[in-house]
């Protein structure tokens, strides 16, 4: 007898991304980003005292100007006049929740 495999994959598109979250490790507070409206990652938790928190991010470094480039991207590739002319359909595959 031969075994049967069934694998559920769950894919969305660039443009079922809506936000981009950032939780902050002292205060748990989670700063949500909508995409549409995103400028720059934030480089300190706006919650906390900034005299005593470590800042996130440094503006022109790599992991900062990585984020603006990743959310750059999701935007592009969710705009319906790019994702049209893609002469492939393009999904990201992501782990079941
Ligand atoms: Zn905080």
């Amino acid at each position: 007898m031969r075994g049967m495999t069934t694998e559920t994959r769950i894919t969305i598109e660039a443009k079922d991304v809506l936000a981009i979250e950032f939780t902050c490790p002292n205060c748990k507070t989670q700063v949500s980003i909508p995409l549409k409206s995103f400028s720059g990652p934030p480089i300190r938790c706006s919650f906390c005292n900034p005299e005593v928190q470590k800042q996130w991010l440094t503006p022109g470094a790599a992991d900062y100007t990585q984020l603006v480039q990743l959310v750059n991207a999701l935007r592009a590739f969710a705009e319906p006049n790019v994702n049209g002319n893609l002469q492939f359909g393009l999904r990201l595959h992501i782990r079941q929740p």
